[in-house]
């Protein structure tokens, strides 16, 4: 039910735990976090259960810093709240992680497809099916992550706040957003994505807005918005104000 994303030069993990807690408000039952570290892998952890049991997870066994980042509250709507169900879910031999708001309407005829190309699954949520089909879409378009991102948004039913990165594209968070929110925070250097502004009110007073049907690009030093055909649409600045 909360979605954040970082890009930047510092290590993401305690700047997405923290927009995770600001985002604690809208209700949640799991929560995960992913990274890109220096050397290029991405690590992961979820955890059914308050933020709290996930924190205690990441202090038991921390992962590598890492300066690219996803973090994800869920609400569980297609499956239950198991750690294996939470958010981040991972394909492209766990190179690539997605997280999601929201419902994918046509999931069950996308995972029979992926079943029938040999996909396995790990959990029972719509979201996976989105990972795996990136996954897939990514092996065959020679490694174009947005190319991939956007082939896939275009064939999801329903709502959907999704975000997805890729240990070769460190410094790159993608994301999209059909009836269900999605905003960017401007840092200097770094840039965020958030459910909401809460996600990184601490960092950043401006902030984009992201409208209907759209797709977004984050780098540390750059922010590219289209529309699901990918041409680029300009994206509305605005200030948060000091009391949001
Ligand atoms: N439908 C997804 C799931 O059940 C996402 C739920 C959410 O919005 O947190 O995992």
């Amino acid at each position: 039910c909360g979605i954040v994303g970082y890009v930047g030069p510092r290590p993401s993990q305690d700047i997405l735990l923290a927009g995770l807690a600001r985002l604690e408000y809208r209700g949640y039952d799991s929560a995960g976090v992913a990274v890109i570290d220096g050397e290029g892998s991405l690590g992961m952890r979820k955890k059914a259960g308050k933020l709290a049991m996930l924190r205690d997870s990441l202090k038991d066994a921390a992962l590598a810093d890492g300066n690219t980042g996803i973090g994800h509250t869920r609400w569980a709507t297609h499956g239950g709240p198991t750690d294996e169900n939470a958010h981040p879910h991972l394909a492209d031999d766990d190179k690539l992680a997605v997280i999601h708001n929201g419902i994918i309407e046509n999931f069950a005829s996308l995972r029979d497809e992926l079943l029938a190309d040999g996909v396995a699954f790990r959990s029972e949520t719509d979201t996976e099916v989105a990972a795996a089909l990136l996954g897939r879409e990514y092996q065959s378009n020679g490694g174009d992550l947005q190319g991939a991102f956007r082939a896939v948004v275009n064939r999801l039913e329903g709502a959907f706040t999704l975000l997805a990165m890729h240990q070769d594209h460190p410094g790159l968070v993608v994301g999209a957003r059909r009836n269900s929110p999605l905003v960017i925070g401007l840092g200097e250097g770094e840039n965020f994505l958030g459910s909401d502004v809460a996600a990184f009110i601490e960092h950043t007073r401006k902030a984009l807005a992201i409208g209907q049907d759209q797709i977004v690009s984050i780098t540390p030093d750059a922010v590219t918005v289209t529309d699901f055909a990918g041409t680029p649409v300009a994206a509305e600045p605005f200030d948060v104000s000091w009391d949001a």
